[in-house]
């Protein structure tokens, strides 16, 4: 298997300039001494991205992600970051895709596979998020709702582009809620998500991309979720606010690699 380990932190809209330094510097510190094997991957607020990228660049293992850009790459949008900007600040990642994106801020399959292209364009990785709200998941639907999801927004790309890709899967009824997926449902629905890149592009396409598993990612639970032979790290929110919780979930995943 050559797919890379991943812990990635989204810190959403919290943390103060004072907090969010605090909170960078004890990971950073940490991780340093950290095996390599896990890649870490931290995602604050837009305003602060610029110089935890620079606390962090000597330090191979960790990589800066952006929790949002727009799908032009520049031009007359107030307010908004384009994947050029990112990436001429040298931000590895972006997520797109997530949940509280596509609900707040009305994201479509069809805006999110712009955002998609232009951030691959732009020389970006991408961390897609994907994942079906409870109703779904009741009536057993999630595996043709996630792979909408996929259709309608990445697989728009070549197989060369797919390797900038990471998926998340995050089922919307874990994130936030205390509830986790279980550790099969969690295994099930990476296989499923894994098969079906292997379907559109080829098997090592698929083998190679990573798959986070998202939602309620706690230090209690990670090594369980982690120990499923398709999950390959965690996109962790709450629980990466606390440099201790986090620290821990990247043991977790260091100590199965
Ligand atoms: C998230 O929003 O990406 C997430 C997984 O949040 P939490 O860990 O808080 O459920």
């Amino acid at each position: 298997m050559n797919r890379r380990l991943i812990v990635a932190g989204n810190w959403k809209m919290n943390k103060n300039l004072m907090e969010a330094f605090t909170l960078a510097s004890g990971v950073l510190a940490k991780a340093k001494k950290m095996s390599n094997k896990v890649e870490i991957v931290l995602a604050p607020p837009a305003p602060y991205l610029h110089t935890i990228n620079s606390m962090s660049k000597d330090i191979a293992h960790v990589n800066i992600a952006a929790q949002n850009c727009h799908f032009e790459s520049n031009g007359a949008y107030t307010g908004e970051i384009s994947a050029e900007i990112l990436h001429s600040m040298k931000i590895a990642y972006v997520i797109l895709g997530h949940s509280e994106r596509r609900k707040y801020f009305q994201e479509t399959h069809e805006i999110l596979a712009k955002k998609v292209t232009t951030a691959v364009k732009a020389g970006m990785k991408i961390i897609f998020c994907c994942g079906e709200p409870l109703e779904i998941r009741k009536s057993e639907r999630e595996e043709s709702y996630v792979l909408k999801q996929l259709e309608e927004s990445l697989f728009h790309l070549s197989e060369a582009e797919m390797q900038q890709v990471v998926v998340a899967y995050e089922p919307i009824w874990a994130i936030g809620t205390g509830e986790t997926a279980s550790p099969s449902q969690a295994q099930d629905m990476h296989q499923f998500i894994r098969m079906q890149i292997a379907e559109k592009y080829t098997s090592e396409v698929a083998d190679a991309c990573s798959i986070l598993y998202g939602g309620s990612c706690k230090p209690s639970n990670a090594a369980e979720l982690f120990a499923q032979k398709d999950v390959d790290g965690g996109l962790v929110g709450g629980a990466s606010l606390q440099a201790e919780d986090f620290l821990q979930i990247i043991q977790a995943r260091a100590k199965q690699a």
